[in-house]
């Protein structure tokens, strides 16, 4: 099916052409007719599934028929001050921009005026902006209520509202905020709700807030991303660190989004990255709006390699060509593993999503692998990872997570205290060896591969013994030269 077919009007049909977007994906083909005939749409999709493109065609093609839009040679707007005529919902400051700039890229022959409204950052241009006029806002809730409150904003002109990523506003504590604005929209509105889960609060707010949606559902999240090669590797706590990087030398590499699941691991990691002469930054909720920004930038642009991100800060990350997504730590819910594993594979590429899983972890690999209906299959460490790791204590003896083997300095000796002496690799401060590799400085990946040869100890499978995973692949490209420092 072409977009043509979808009747779309001209200069967003020339827009998409320019985009190089060649036809419709599947949620674009069947919500767009439903959403420009005006009817309630409930659609199940995650991001990655061309969704906004879903509601955004349709809001810019309504609102020019209602004639609210500049149109080259239709005469001047009917905007009003504060008075949008179309509001986006939507969890984060990122993932709003990100709407935003998609309306501007689909809506740019058509003209249409967006304002973008968020926390974090000063309130004035944003008021400005709605005093300038405006078709559409898109805006996080807590925000807008302010500039609700404050007068700036009026809804009462709004004919179509839409909330996206609806679950995630949810989780974010929204739905008072919710409730409170879309009660200030007209009851004669079109209604888009767009969520990648749908949880029974889901079901309920959608009930609430639509009139006999058309559903519309794709890729459901039991099945998601077909073309995503995933992999766990099971490894321990403190030697995630040297499995990152190692994987971090593959050629094919090229653009990663690591997950952390607080903000301080996600730091912690980024600056070990960057000792290691990895381009990466972190992307989180204490960063300000403009280091976020920026990160992103630089990230989209190519001039960083790597990003390091939580759950909640990665929700609005828009980019095509992110070849690998590596879970530092496992998720806590199951379906954010698909969230977080959606950032690659995107657009017709494939990704590749690794989740570096340690002993305390491995019952959210068991709720994810229920919920992806398939075991995830297992990477093996490179084999100078696996010697030290056979040095760990048992599992059950393994700190807690997020507990010591990530706080660095502390106690310890051995293999467990490797790590942390070995991001200072070289400096041969790694304790009372009890063994060739913490010995040398322990098991940062440098220092740890250049130990490989002189090493008496072996692999399990190498040693004759069971492998402890016998569906283990081997690491494809843990021997690939090293891209440190390339760019
Ligand atoms: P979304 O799910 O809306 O976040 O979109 C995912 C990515 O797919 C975005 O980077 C879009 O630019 C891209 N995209 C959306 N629709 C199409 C399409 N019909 N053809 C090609 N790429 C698309």
């Amino acid at each position: 099916m072409a977009f043509s077919a979808l009747r779309l009007s001209a200069p967003v049909l020339k827009a998409l052409a320019e985009e190089g977007y060649e036809k419709p994906t599947p949620i674009q083909a069947k919500a767009i007719p439903p959403a420009l005939e005006g009817r309630d749409v409930l659609g199940c999709a995650q991001t990655g599934t061309g969704k906004t493109a879903a509601f955004t065609l349709p809001i810019i093609e309504r609102l020019t028929k209602l004639g609210e839009l500049t149109v080259p040679g239709h005469g001047a707007p009917a905007r009003k001050p504060g008075r949008p005529h179309a509001l986006v919902l939507a969890p984060t400051r990122e993932l709003a921009v990100q709407i935003a700039e998609s309306i501007g890229t689909y809506g740019r022959h058509a003209r249409c005026k967006t304002a973008t409204v968020f926390g974090g950052v000063g309130q004035n241009p944003q008021v400005q902006a709605l005093k300038a006029g405006v078709d559409i806002v898109v805006a996080t809730p807590g925000r807008l209520l302010d500039l609700i409150q404050q007068g700036h904003c009026s809804l009462a002109e709004v004919r179509i509202l839409v909330l996206d990523e609806a679950d995630r506003m949810l989780d974010m504590g929204f739905i008072k905020p919710i409730r409170q604005i879309t009660g200030m929209v007209p009851a004669k509105r079109q209604t888009m709700l767009f969520s990648a889960t749908m949880p029974r609060e889901i079901v309920h707010l959608a009930d609430s807030l639509l009139r006999e949606p058309v559903k519309v559902e794709v890729t459901p999240v039991a099945s998601a991303a077909p073309k995503i090669d995933q992999w766990v590797v099971h490894v321990p706590r403190t030697l995630k660190q040297s499995m990152l990087e190692r994987l971090l030398e593959s050629d094919d590499a090229t653009s990663v989004v690591v997950f952390t699941r607080t903000k301080h691991g996600a730091d912690r990691v980024m600056r070990r990255l960057v000792r290691a002469k990895v381009d990466a930054a972190a992307i989180h909720g204490n960063r300000n709006q403009s280091q976020r920004q920026r990160a992103l930038g630089a990230f989209k642009d190519g001039s960083i390699r790597v990003l390091v991100a939580t759950d909640v800060a990665a929700r609005g990350i828009d980019v095509d060509d992110v070849s690998h997504v590596i879970n530092f730590d496992m998720p806590v819910e199951a379906e954010s593993y698909v969230h977080r594993i959606g950032r690659t594979g995107r657009a017709g590429a494939t990704g590749k999503a690794i989740a570096l899983c340690e002993p305390a972890e491995r019952g959210a690999l068991k709720a994810i692998e229920k919920l992806i209906g398939k075991p995830v299959p297992v990477m093996a460490m490179p084999q100078d990872l696996a010697a030290i790791s056979a040095l760990e204590p048992e599992p059950a003896a393994q700190a807690p997570r997020g507990g010591r083997g990530q706080r660095g300095g502390g106690g310890g000796n051995g293999a467990r205290s490797a790590p942390r002496q070995g991001a200072k690799a070289g400096s041969g401060g790694g304790g009372k060896g009890k063994s060739p590799a913490h010995g040398r400085g322990g098991a940062h990946a440098k220092a740890a591969r250049s130990d490989t040869g002189s090493t008496k100890l072996e692999h399990p499978a190498a040693a004759g013994q069971p492998a402890r995973h016998p569906r283990a692949h081997q690491l494809p490209s843990a021997r690939t030269p090293s891209r440190r420092g390339r760019r």
